[in-house]
């Protein structure tokens, strides 16, 4: 069973992944935390390159690089541990890269979405959660803990808006696939929702 959590930053995609983990622990499931970028030690690298590289990356380049992090963790720790039968739960994945690399630096999010496709040779999450955050509320978890959001701090706020929105569509794309939920709802509420979505696959 695979297991992604998209949205912006501080929709609380972190939070609700520890829940389900700890849930779906207690039920004795064993469960692979991970998230992208950065699930691997040569994920590690690229994080750190892609994110923290002083100056621009050319959006291509960037989109190429989430994508070799995204075939790496693919290959070596999400595709084994399904293989064992084991439950992944994971911060990102494909459509991140639709909606940040795709929408957001418009590039075509078609072309985007091929390109990973080919890098984890068309793994499909079973289900992905949502966490809608509107501009306002998203701002608001900037003001409450600047230094932990500062892409969002950077970064303009239409870009934002445009990714919100290719989030959006996606999930009205695919409502098999997604859970959306309004990110403000209390955490427990949002645990609970999507804990009942999991119950039903596993
Ligand atoms: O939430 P997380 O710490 O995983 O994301 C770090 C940042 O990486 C996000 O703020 C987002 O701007 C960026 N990102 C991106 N494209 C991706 C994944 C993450 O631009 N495919
Ligand atoms: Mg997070």
């Amino acid at each position: 069973l695979f297991i992604t959590f998209e949205g912006g930053d501080g929709s609380g995609k972190t939070t609700q992944a520890g829940l389900l983990e700890a849930w779906l622990h207690g039920l004795g499931r064993t469960v692979v935390r991970t998230r992208e970028p950065g699930g691997t030690d040569v994920g590690l690298e690229v994080r750190e390159l892609v994110l923290h590289h002083r100056g621009e990356i050319a959006p291509r380049a960037e989109a190429l690089l989430y994508a070799a992090d995204r075939a790496h963790h693919v290959a070596t720790l999400v595709r084994p541990a399904l293989a064992r039968g084991e439950v992944v739960v994971q911060d990102r994945y494909i459509d991140s890269s639709v909606a940040y690399q795709g929408a957001g630096r418009v590039l075509d999010p078609d072309e985007v979405r091929r390109v990973s496709e080919w890098a984890t040779e068309g793994l499909r999450p079973d289900l992905t959660v949502l966490l809608d955050l509107d501009e306002d509320a998203a701002r608001a978890r900037l003001d409450a803990a600047p230094r932990r959001f500062d892409r969002l701090e950077a970064e303009a706020s239409e870009f934002h808006a445009r990714v919100r929105a290719a989030y959006l569509e996606l999930a009205a794309a695919e409502p098999d696939r997604f859970l959306v939920v309004d990110a403000t709802r209390p955490v427990d509420e949002i645990s609970a929702a999507v804990r009942e979505r999991v119950e039903a696959l596993l």
